[in-house]
């Protein structure tokens, strides 16, 4: 199995790392990709499966301006996406690479954002990027409502200290299309309430 990360770009950047946009521009305000990490049952996750296996992006020129669009990159110094790419394929891709291609791997995962969109159930519940507080239960129905299975929602802190949606999980099967029920969730870090920063 695996799970689909997708990330908040208002949460990455108000943040004492802070954020640099991609060079190919400000991300549009919605959930961006993380990653597509294959893990075990019990949550723990081989990494850096096949350094003979190295990201080549030749092999994805189609996606390219999807993945700009929907997977940017927003560490500094400002990049245009590659070097994130790279490390999600070297450190995840590769242990499902009997199961995915390189092409195959970004494609399921941009098939799986698309499929979830995230934005919508949260702001059709009413919850908006706003800098307001919501609380956690309300916003992991929304998604559970919407997208069918239940999510799991990682918090990080902004430079004042606040608690805040910085990512969201979902479980896939094997074959990165479909989603499932995840078999555990990690302790969390989020409090009862969240703050859903502007972007
Ligand atoms: P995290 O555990 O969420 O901090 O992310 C794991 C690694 O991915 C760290 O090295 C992060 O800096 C990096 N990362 C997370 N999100 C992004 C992003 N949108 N662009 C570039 N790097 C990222």
């Amino acid at each position: 199995m695996a799970t689909a990360v997708m990330q908040w770009p208002g949460s990455y950047c108000d943040t004492k790392q802070s954020c640099c946009y991609p060079t190919t521009g400000k991300p549009a305000a919605d959930f961006g990709i993380h990653g597509l990490w294959p893990n075990y049952q019990d949550g723990k996750y081989p990494q850096n499966c096949d350094s003979k296996n190295p990201f080549n992006p030749d092999k994805i020129a189609d996606l390219r301006s999807s993945m700009q669009k929907n997977w940017p990159t927003l560490a500094c110094p400002s990049g245009n996406g590659v070097g994130f790419w790279t490390h999600e394929w070297e450190k995840h891709g590769t242990c499902s690479e009997s199961v995915l291609d390189q092409h195959g791997y970004f494609q399921a995962a941009l098939g799986l954002q698309k499929q979830v969109n995230l934005l919508q159930a949260l702001t059709s519940a009413g919850i908006n990027p706003d800098g307001r507080s919501y609380s956690l239960s309300n916003i992991k129905s929304a998604i559970q409502e919407t997208v069918g299975f239940t999510p799991w929602i990682e918090c990080n802190t902004d430079t004042s200290g606040n608690s805040q949606l910085y990512q969201i999980y979902l479980c896939v099967d094997t074959t990165g299309k479909n989603l499932i029920e995840c078999p555990v969730f990690p302790r969390g870090k989020c409090g009862s309430e969240i703050e859903f920063p502007s972007f």
